[in-house]
Protein backbone atom coordinates (compact mmCIF):
# COMPACT_ATOMS: atom_id res chain seq x y z
CA UNK A 1 0.00 0.00 0.00
CA UNK A 2 2.77 2.38 0.91
CA UNK A 3 4.73 1.47 -2.18
CA UNK A 4 1.46 2.39 -4.46
CA UNK A 5 1.23 5.76 -2.39
CA UNK A 6 4.86 6.46 -3.26
CA UNK A 7 3.89 5.64 -6.93
CA UNK A 8 1.18 7.91 -6.91
CA UNK A 9 3.05 10.67 -5.15
CA UNK A 10 5.95 10.63 -7.55
CA UNK A 11 3.90 10.57 -10.35
CA UNK A 12 1.49 13.78 -8.76
CA UNK A 13 5.14 15.16 -8.77
CA UNK A 14 6.30 14.52 -12.67
CA UNK A 15 2.67 15.87 -13.57
CA UNK A 16 3.78 18.92 -11.62
CA UNK A 17 6.69 20.06 -12.66
CA UNK A 18 5.89 18.95 -16.12
CA UNK A 19 2.55 21.20 -16.07
CA UNK A 20 5.24 24.09 -14.78
CA UNK A 21 8.09 23.61 -17.10
CA UNK A 22 5.45 23.94 -19.89
CA UNK A 23 4.08 27.07 -17.99
CA UNK A 24 7.57 28.76 -18.96
CA UNK A 25 7.87 27.33 -22.13
CA UNK A 26 4.91 29.08 -22.95
CA UNK A 27 6.13 32.16 -21.78
CA UNK A 28 9.19 32.08 -23.53
CA UNK A 29 7.24 31.43 -26.87
CA UNK A 30 5.08 34.49 -25.92
CA UNK A 31 8.57 36.33 -24.68
CA UNK A 32 9.94 35.42 -28.37
CA UNK A 33 6.73 36.70 -30.50
CA UNK A 34 6.25 40.22 -28.84
CA UNK A 35 10.00 41.03 -29.66
CA UNK A 36 9.24 40.04 -32.61
CA UNK A 37 7.41 43.74 -32.81
CA UNK A 38 9.67 45.59 -29.94
CA UNK A 39 13.09 44.48 -31.13
CA UNK A 40 12.50 46.35 -34.39
CA UNK A 41 10.72 49.61 -32.18
CA UNK A 42 6.79 48.86 -33.12
CA UNK A 43 5.85 49.82 -29.55
CA UNK A 44 2.38 51.04 -29.18
CA UNK A 45 -0.43 50.04 -31.53
CA UNK A 46 -3.52 47.94 -32.15
CA UNK A 47 -5.42 46.58 -34.99
CA UNK A 48 -8.44 49.29 -35.49
CA UNK A 49 -9.43 51.16 -38.24
CA UNK A 50 -9.82 54.69 -36.89
CA UNK A 51 -8.40 58.09 -37.03
CA UNK A 52 -7.29 59.26 -33.90
CA UNK A 53 -4.90 61.37 -32.08
CA UNK A 54 -4.50 59.06 -29.01
CA UNK A 55 -0.80 58.48 -29.56
CA UNK A 56 -1.51 54.58 -30.69
CA UNK A 57 -0.48 53.22 -34.30
CA UNK A 58 -3.76 51.96 -35.44
CA UNK A 59 -2.38 49.32 -37.99
CA UNK A 60 -6.00 48.96 -39.34
CA UNK A 61 -6.54 51.92 -41.14
CA UNK A 62 -5.75 51.46 -44.55
CA UNK A 63 -3.25 54.78 -44.63
CA UNK A 64 -1.05 53.13 -42.27
CA UNK A 65 -0.55 50.00 -44.88
CA UNK A 66 2.97 51.88 -44.89
CA UNK A 67 4.06 50.53 -41.60
CA UNK A 68 2.31 46.84 -41.80
CA UNK A 69 5.29 47.34 -45.09
CA UNK A 70 7.80 48.11 -43.22
CA UNK A 71 7.28 45.86 -40.52
CA UNK A 72 7.78 42.69 -43.35
CA UNK A 73 10.71 44.81 -43.84
CA UNK A 74 12.39 45.15 -40.92
CA UNK A 75 11.58 41.67 -39.47
CA UNK A 76 13.45 40.01 -42.56
CA UNK A 77 16.11 42.06 -42.28
CA UNK A 78 16.70 40.77 -38.84
CA UNK A 79 15.43 36.73 -38.79
CA UNK A 80 15.40 35.85 -42.30
CA UNK A 81 18.88 37.62 -43.92
CA UNK A 82 18.91 34.94 -46.55
CA UNK A 83 16.03 36.28 -48.31
CA UNK A 84 17.81 39.58 -48.17
CA UNK A 85 18.75 39.99 -52.29
CA UNK A 86 21.23 42.19 -54.06
CA UNK A 87 19.64 44.88 -56.36
CA UNK A 88 20.23 44.27 -60.10
CA UNK A 89 18.68 47.48 -61.13
CA UNK A 90 22.20 50.51 -61.96
CA UNK A 91 22.40 52.67 -59.64
CA UNK A 92 19.22 52.19 -57.72
CA UNK A 93 18.94 55.16 -55.46
CA UNK A 94 17.30 52.89 -52.84
CA UNK A 95 20.21 51.00 -51.67
CA UNK A 96 21.47 48.07 -52.47
CA UNK A 97 18.78 45.52 -50.89
CA UNK A 98 15.63 43.58 -51.69
CA UNK A 99 13.47 41.49 -50.51
CA UNK A 100 10.49 39.42 -52.34
CA UNK A 101 6.76 41.39 -51.99
CA UNK A 102 5.85 37.46 -50.86
CA UNK A 103 8.63 37.56 -47.94
CA UNK A 104 6.73 40.80 -46.71
CA UNK A 105 3.07 39.88 -47.09
CA UNK A 106 4.27 36.26 -45.64
CA UNK A 107 5.32 38.19 -42.53
CA UNK A 108 2.67 40.52 -42.04
CA UNK A 109 0.41 37.37 -42.24
CA UNK A 110 1.97 34.90 -39.74
CA UNK A 111 2.26 37.99 -37.41
CA UNK A 112 -0.87 39.96 -37.61
CA UNK A 113 -3.32 37.56 -39.93
CA UNK A 114 -3.31 41.01 -42.31
CA UNK A 115 -3.42 41.08 -45.85
CA UNK A 116 -0.81 43.18 -47.32
CA UNK A 117 -1.07 46.16 -50.08
CA UNK A 118 1.66 46.47 -51.62
CA UNK A 119 3.59 49.95 -52.15
CA UNK A 120 6.77 52.12 -52.50
CA UNK A 121 7.36 54.00 -49.19
CA UNK A 122 9.11 57.20 -50.39
CA UNK A 123 6.81 60.05 -49.72
CA UNK A 124 9.36 63.15 -48.90
CA UNK A 125 6.33 64.59 -46.54
CA UNK A 126 7.18 60.71 -44.53
CA UNK A 127 9.97 59.57 -42.44
CA UNK A 128 12.57 57.23 -43.09
CA UNK A 129 13.12 54.44 -43.77
CA UNK A 130 12.17 54.33 -47.40
CA UNK A 131 11.61 51.58 -49.51
CA UNK A 132 10.40 51.62 -53.93
CA UNK A 133 8.72 48.48 -54.80
CA UNK A 134 8.70 48.03 -58.37
CA UNK A 135 5.85 45.39 -58.52
CA UNK A 136 7.63 42.25 -57.31
CA UNK A 137 10.52 43.28 -55.15
CA UNK A 138 11.23 45.78 -52.74
CA UNK A 139 14.11 48.25 -53.05
CA UNK A 140 15.62 49.44 -49.37
CA UNK A 141 19.15 50.00 -48.20
CA UNK A 142 19.44 47.47 -44.84
CA UNK A 143 21.89 50.11 -43.02
CA UNK A 144 19.08 52.64 -42.52
CA UNK A 145 16.35 49.92 -40.90
CA UNK A 146 18.17 49.32 -37.72
CA UNK A 147 16.90 50.80 -33.94
CA UNK A 148 19.77 51.89 -31.47
CA UNK A 149 18.39 49.61 -29.16
CA UNK A 150 16.97 46.16 -29.16
CA UNK A 151 14.43 45.63 -26.57
CA UNK A 152 13.39 42.19 -26.09
CA UNK A 153 9.89 41.27 -23.75
CA UNK A 154 9.52 39.20 -21.03
CA UNK A 155 6.30 38.18 -20.49
CA UNK A 156 5.52 37.49 -16.65
CA UNK A 157 1.91 37.36 -16.98
CA UNK A 158 -0.52 35.59 -18.69
CA UNK A 159 -4.70 35.49 -18.93
CA UNK A 160 -6.80 34.17 -20.93
CA UNK A 161 -10.51 34.39 -21.64
CA UNK A 162 -12.88 34.20 -24.85
CA UNK A 163 -10.21 32.89 -27.10
CA UNK A 164 -7.80 36.51 -26.13
CA UNK A 165 -4.87 35.96 -24.88
CA UNK A 166 -3.62 39.31 -22.48
CA UNK A 167 0.43 39.10 -21.86
CA UNK A 168 2.07 41.24 -19.69
CA UNK A 169 5.67 42.18 -18.30
CA UNK A 170 9.03 43.76 -19.19
CA UNK A 171 11.09 45.34 -21.69
CA UNK A 172 14.56 44.35 -21.62
CA UNK A 173 17.86 45.82 -23.35
CA UNK A 174 18.37 42.41 -25.58
CA UNK A 175 22.66 43.57 -25.14
CA UNK A 176 21.83 44.17 -21.24
CA UNK A 177 19.09 42.36 -19.60
CA UNK A 178 19.63 43.51 -16.60
CA UNK A 179 18.11 47.33 -18.13
CA UNK A 180 14.44 47.14 -18.24
CA UNK A 181 12.81 50.24 -18.99
CA UNK A 182 9.43 49.77 -19.75
CA UNK A 183 6.49 47.51 -19.06
CA UNK A 184 4.26 46.18 -21.64
CA UNK A 185 0.63 44.45 -22.34
CA UNK A 186 -0.26 42.72 -25.38
CA UNK A 187 -2.98 41.06 -27.01
CA UNK A 188 -3.19 38.12 -29.33
CA UNK A 189 -5.64 35.72 -30.82
CA UNK A 190 -4.79 31.71 -31.05
CA UNK A 191 -3.55 31.32 -34.51
CA UNK A 192 -2.76 28.29 -37.18
CA UNK A 193 -0.15 29.76 -39.54
CA UNK A 194 1.47 27.62 -41.60
CA UNK A 195 0.04 24.50 -39.75
CA UNK A 196 1.68 25.72 -36.72
CA UNK A 197 0.15 26.60 -33.12
CA UNK A 198 1.30 30.78 -32.84
CA UNK A 199 -0.41 33.83 -32.31
CA UNK A 200 -1.87 37.24 -34.04
CA UNK A 201 -0.98 40.08 -32.23
CA UNK A 202 -4.23 42.52 -31.50
CA UNK A 203 -2.10 45.10 -29.52
CA UNK A 204 0.69 45.91 -27.95
CA UNK A 205 0.77 49.23 -25.25
CA UNK A 206 4.09 49.74 -23.87
CA UNK A 207 4.68 52.30 -21.09
CA UNK A 208 8.38 53.18 -20.34
CA UNK A 209 8.70 53.84 -16.44
ZN1 LIG B 1 17.29 48.60 -55.95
Amino acid sequence: MRKIFLSCLLIFALIFSCGAAKKSDDRKRMGIFISNFTEIGLMNFDLENKISDDGVLHLGDPDNMHELIRFGIAHNIINNKKLIGKCKRKGCEFGPDTLSKEAVASSVKKYFDLPVKHKSIKDPNDYPPFTDFDGKLYHFDKSEWGTDTVYYADVQRVEQNEKILTMSGELYDFNNPSDRPATFTAQAKPYTWNKKDTWAILSLNVEWK
